[in-house]
């Protein structure tokens, strides 16, 4: 089982600005934000990405998406539109492997991605 920065902040082993929290989801700002509100939204599982998926986290990513659209809503990104992207290993960018949904408004965001 993968160990990563994200199961720290989910221990509260380190601070984070948590936005929501239950029994399995947590989202936190990210700490470099690239956009007025940049969170992310992450399994307490260390997952460590969507391509590690098993067909029994059906349910939890399910549950993740649902957490996005409700904390997208509470900062009030529902009007304007936002964007919610998961990176995927080296060609994906992904930087920290525990799988997390960032959720990105409060400005245009630019298409495609560089
Ligand atoms: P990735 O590049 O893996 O898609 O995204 C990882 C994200 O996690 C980055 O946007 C990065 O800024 C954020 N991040 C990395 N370490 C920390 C941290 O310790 N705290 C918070 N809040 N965000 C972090």
């Amino acid at each position: 089982v993968s160990e990563t920065i994200f199961s720290k902040i989910v221990r509260k082993e380190i601070p984070a600005t948590i936005l929501f929290e239950d029994d399995v989801a947590l989202a936190f700002r990210d700490i470099h934000p690239q956009a007025p509100v940049h969170f992310l939204v992450i399994p307490k599982e260390p997952i460590p990405s969507l391509d590690d998926m098993a067909e029994d986290h059906k349910g939890l990513v399910g549950h993740l998406q649902w957490v996005v659209r409700q904390v997208a809503r509470q900062q009030g990104l529902s009007e304007g539109g936002y964007r919610v992207v998961t990176n995927i290993g080296v060609d994906g960018g992904q930087s920290v492997p525990h799988l997390h949904y960032h959720v990105l408004g409060g400005r245009h965001l630019a298409w495609p991605p560089g």
